[in-house]
């Protein structure tokens, strides 16, 4: 039996998630208010205003990433933004569903390419640590296929507050946390099913090993460069942190073996202005009190693409609806509603595949994305001799339409 067809055997969590606001992250418009129009004087403008004052003008990037993390005062470093009552909401606050199939996903090529004896999942900016959670439960239920796998998680998380919150999550602090500030491993857990969980600041501190990857509107939030040159796009936006952060996964992959698996909103090197902020789910002038909002930028797919070339296979970027589609997200609705009487129930898990789904909510703006070693696409690997191939590899779960054994 093949690893989907197990899903209908699961339970349908505590899936009270957020009411879901009307207006999502991805929603892409280029400017918010006007500037002038309520400008408090924040403790980051405060700070940035000394900055310039001292050093000189700074660059959209450096604007982006003193904003959003400078350790002392940064938008996502004390806060939970999350969420109704935050400014933006993700699809893992929006369902269970979104969760438990990207879980599959990370179990299919894990059976796909051999069954190591053990994986490392490694999430890149976790948020609340929905996701991840959703993600174990789903090697819970899946326990007879994992049984003998040793499995630990790895987060990688600048935010104080949100690593708190992640951990409460995933550990309800049945095992107390070992907390270690001045070291590159901060924080260390173990999950509720067992499993051993570390936190980091910075993806080269991860242990190197067999991995599974994933970034979760992580790599909008890194700091883009705005170039306005004589280019056929009249604005142009690089983000070299992506770029460093692709190279190192696609390094780590080639070397070790696993995958990553990057969604996000985005485009294929097509779109021009898309630097934006948003607070209390509303667009919000970037310039306008600094440190109270989001700030993000599209990411360039394309630009990911052309930094793992030559390491690993990429695949997509592909619709987020295609890829749930793929991943059976349809049977697994059915077999939640079929579990729930109750109308609110309901009527949230309908709200939730709508959101996630509709081309003219998040189906169509966020995509997926994938790095692989080349021998997990081609059963060979590119340098060694055409002759010597393999039987062709069974296809990537998502990435091609579902077949049902
Ligand atoms: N993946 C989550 C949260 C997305 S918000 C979800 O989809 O719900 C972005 C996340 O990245 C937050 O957890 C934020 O604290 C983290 N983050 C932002 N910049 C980071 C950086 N440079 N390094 C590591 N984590 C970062």
């Amino acid at each position: 039996m093949s690893v989907l067809a197990k899903a209908g055997a699961w339970s349908l969590c505590a899936a009270v998630r957020a009411a879901i606001p009307c207006l999502w992250k991805g929603k892409y418009f280029s400017s918010g208010k006007e500037p002038g129009e309520n400008n408090p004087v924040t403790p980051m403008l405060r700070h940035l205003m000394y900055k310039i004052k001292s050093t000189g003008p700074i660059t959209v990037a450096e604007y982006m990433k003193e904003v959003l993390t400078n350790p002392a005062k940064g938008y996502y470093v004390y806060r939970d933004m999350l969420g109704e009552e935050g400014d933006f909401i993700t699809s893992p606050e929006i369902s269970q569903i979104f969760g438990e199939l990207l879980g599959i996903w990370f179990v299919s090529e894990w059976m796909a390419t051999g069954q190591t004896a053990a994986f490392q999942l490694v999430e890149l900016g976790p948020g609340r640590g929905t996701l991840a959670g959703d993600i174990l439960r789903v090697f819970s239920q899946l326990g007879s296929v994992l049984k003998n796998c040793d499995i630990s998680i790895h987060l990688v998380e600048v935010s104080q507050k949100l690593s708190e919150i992640q951990a409460l999550t995933l550990t309800e602090e049945k095992v107390p946390l070992e907390r270690s500030a001045g070291s590159p491993v901060y924080m260390k857990g173990v999950t509720k099913s067992g499993i051993p969980v570390s936190w980091y600041r910075d993806l080269q501190d991860v242990p190197k090993g067999y991995s599974f990857y994933l970034a979760h509107e992580f790599f909008d939030v890194l700091p883009v460069h705005k170039f306005q040159h004589d280019e056929t796009r009249d604005h142009v936006e690089v983000c070299p942190d992506a770029g460093v952060i692709i190279q190192e996964l696609s390094q780590r992959i080639a070397l070790t073996g696993g995958a990553a698996l990057v969604a996000d909103y985005g485009h294929d090197g097509t779109k021009t202005d898309t630097f934006r902020g948003f607070c209390g789910h509303k667009l919000h002038d970037v310039l306008i009190a600094p440190g109270t909002a989001d700030l993000t930028a599209d990411v360039d797919f394309s630009y990911l693409r052309r930094m793992a070339q030559g390491r690993v296979a990429s695949l997509g970027p592909i619709k987020q609806q295609t890829f749930l589609k793929n991943m059976g997200i349809d049977v697994r609705l059915k077999v939640l509603l079929g579990k729930s009487t109750e109308p609110s129930l309901r009527q949230q898990l309908l709200e939730g595949y709508d959101m996630l789904m509709n081309p003219k909510k998040m189906g169509e703006r966020f995509n997926f994305f994938a790095l692989l070693p080349h021998q997990r696409l081609h059963g060979r690997n590119p340098q060694t001799n055409a002759h010597q191939s393999k039987p062709s590899p069974s296809p990537v779960a998502g990435f091609s339409e579902l077949v049902w054994q």
